[in-house]
């Protein structure tokens, strides 16, 4: 047995990522349920490095060095089980199965609990960077047991992207830390896509403008704050041509956004910890309310909505200042997307006793991964001075970003709602700020419905304990 890790599971992202390691150094055991794809991997890319390809799962496991090193990378969910289901007999005491797939973290908690009373090792690894990340180098969040890293940690650190010398992997913390962290960072991908989708969407109807000129505008705003992988490819789509029509490719695509699964995940887990992460709920509705063709029609026939290419342009005076009044919105949308975010990850790290350091969620974050971004270096500055920040909203950098930003945000979207165009997370993000900081909310109200219709009791402003009112009799107040 000479091969350092496995991969099973060479379907793009295995595939890929075997490759990676191969041409880092590691001899890498191949399998694939279909043996077509292991030999079109060898014969592809064979001369990449030290591959050692096996029909058989028992095969596989034989040619790998012990403690072993598996990497699974199938479709999430059933197939995983099966794999593991598979390969667990064949296994050792101490042999580590890692899941690179997106699973539920729901699902890796079990997993690990079920090969942990094996004497085995189960790593659930977020992995985000599309096929090209998982070639040239992803960014990679494995949980799992500390001991598990440290035979991984050499190995996942080589092949991650690296950003100013840091490898954007790191050991998010114990059990399925690792998924938890990836799916949140999927939620954050949701709103990140989302509040592009929706600038544009503002100045193709602020502006009249054409997809192509969007698309320079984008590049421009790219050399700024919001310089990112995200805005970068925006550019490159909007300035796309379709070659069967010469129509903008944006036009001829429809206007149907899927959410597979880890977008409703990030919002269930949101609701279960009491996490406010409004800016991921509302982007994962929208893309939810975009797949209802028959409501869509049906409320286009009623209302009559705003024609695609008609112009809010009436409402915008000044051109100029409305392109960056979006920029200003989409930049104070984005912080609050990512404050939710890690308000997120800090939630579900206490509940877990995961001990996940947030900053290093931001380092790792910098390169490989979809939402990589500029930005991701200031929140780690920002963790980095202070982890046990009440929210990223409030650490100097981004408080001031905000601030500043409070009047084109809300002259965005008195355009956008007085001209129709429907933009739910630079809304909702707007609304969240300035919930967080009012002095008071309407909260009060809704203490006092419930006690009213339902003896829920009430705190009151100027006394401790718990109260009630005698709502059908005298309206006396009683101590609960
Ligand atoms: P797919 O999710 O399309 O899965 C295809 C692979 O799963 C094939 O190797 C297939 O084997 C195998 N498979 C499916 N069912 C079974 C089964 N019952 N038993 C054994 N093997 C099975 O592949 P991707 O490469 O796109 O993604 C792999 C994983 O990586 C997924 O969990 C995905 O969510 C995750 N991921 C994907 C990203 C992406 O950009 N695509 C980014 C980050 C993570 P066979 O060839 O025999 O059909």
């Amino acid at each position: 047995a000479r091969a350092e890790i496995g991969v099973t599971g060479l379907s793009v992202m295995g595939r890929n990522l075997a490759r990676n390691l191969a041409r880092n150094g590691f001899s890498v055991a191949l399998h694939n349920r279909t043996v077509a794809r292991t030999n079109s991997l060898v014969a592809d890319h064979g001369d990449e490095g030290d591959f050692i390809p096996s029909e058989s799962m028992a095969d596989f496991v034989a040619s790998l060095k012990r403690p072993r090193a598996v990497i699974i990378m199938v479709k999430a969910g059933k197939a995983t089980d099966a794999v593991i289901d598979a390969l667990v007999p064949l296994l050792e005491k101490d042999d580590i199965v890692i899941d690179a797939g997106n699973a539920h973290f729901v699902d890796t908690a079990r997993r690990e609990r079920d090969l942990a009373a094996k004497g085995l090792h189960f790593v659930g690894t977020g992995v985000s960077g599309g096929e090209e990340g998982a070639l040239l180098g992803p960014s990679i969040m494995p949980g799992g047991s500390a001991e598990s890293y440290r035979k991984l940690g050499p190995i996942f650190e080589k092949i991650a992207a690296q950003v100013d010398g840091t490898p954007c992997c790191v050991h998010v913390g114990p059990g399925a830390a690792g998924h938890f962290v990836k799916m949140v960072h999927n939620g954050i991908e949701y709103a990140d896509m989302q509040l592009i989708a929706e600038a544009y969407d503002l100045l193709r109807a602020g502006l009249g403008a054409s997809p192509a000129e969007i698309a320079e505008i984008f590049r421009e705003w790219n050399s700024g704050d919001l310089d990112s992988f995200l805005i970068q490819i925006t550019a490159e789509v909007l300035a796309h041509t379709d070659g069967k029509s010469g129509q903008p490719f944006i036009d001829v695509v429809q206007d149907r956004a899927e959410q597979k699964g880890t977008g409703r995940w990030t919002v269930q887990s949101a609701l279960d910890l009491g996490v406010p992460i409004t800016g991921i709920a509302e982007a994962t509705f929208a893309r939810s309310l975009s797949g209802h063709v028959a409501q869509r029609a049906a409320a286009q026939s009623t209302f009559a909505g705003r024609a695609a290419d008609t112009p809010i342009a009436g409402l915008v005076e000044d051109r100029k200042q409305f392109i960056e009044d979006v920029r200003n919105a989409l930049y104070a949308s984005k912080i609050v997307a990512y404050a939710q975010g890690f308000d997120h990850i800090r939630a579900g790290s206490k509940d877990n006793d995961w001990g996940i350091d947030p900053g290093a969620m931001a380092t790792i974050w910098r390169g490989g991964c979809i939402i990589r971004a500029k930005f991701l270096d200031r929140i780690r500055e920002v963790y980095a001075e202070n982890p046990y920040l009440e929210s990223l909203l409030v650490a100097p950098y981004f408080a001031e970003a905000v601030a500043n930003g409070f009047d084109s945000w809300r002259r965005v979207l008195v355009t956008a709602i007085r001209g129709g165009v429907p933009t739910p997370v630079f809304s909702s993000s707007l609304a969240y700020v300035d919930a967080l900081r009012s002095p008071r909310l309407p909260a009060a109200l809704i203490q006092g419905l419930r006690d009213n219709f339902g003896a829920h009791t009430y705190q009151r402003v100027d006394r401790d304990g718990s109260f009630h009112t005698m709502w059908a009799e005298d309206k006396r107040e009683v101590d609960a």
